[in-house]
């Protein structure tokens, strides 16, 4: 199980499709490992990072998602509601930050310029 960093490893990366996608940005696995830190070093649940295009239309992915460049990540912290991880996300530096209350996960990403939505 190769890692990218001391808490996240290739496998959590790669796209869910089985194609094997994986972009692999620096400063995403940065944040996220700051987003574990602020949340008392709990683990990231990984919902969604690397999508190829077909899998990004598949699941309803925005045609321009940052998913597409390796740049997101839909995670969630097992007791921590989303809108807490979405101020460890603005607290870690996310650029994006998308809120998915039902489906309880918090979208971020590093496209280089702010964006907040919540879905
Ligand atoms: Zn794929
Ligand atoms: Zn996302």
């Amino acid at each position: 199980m190769a890692r990218l960093s001391s808490h996240f490893t290739e496998e959590e990366a790669r796209c869910r499709c089985g194609c094997g996608r994986m972009v692999v940005n620096d400063i995403l696995v940065r944040l996220l490992e700051a987003m574990r830190a602020a949340a008392g070093h709990r683990p990231v649940v990984v919902h969604s990072w690397n999508r190829c295009e077909q899998y990004n239309k598949k699941i309803g992915g925005k045609p321009d998602s940052q998913h597409l460049y390796g740049k997101a990540a839909d995670v969630s912290i097992k007791g921590v509601g989303v809108a807490q991880l979405a101020k460890f996300a603005e607290s870690s530096g996310a650029d994006g930050i998308g809120t998915y209350p039902k489906q309880g996960f918090v979208h971020v990403d590093v496209r280089g310029y702010p964006a907040r939505w919540e879905e």
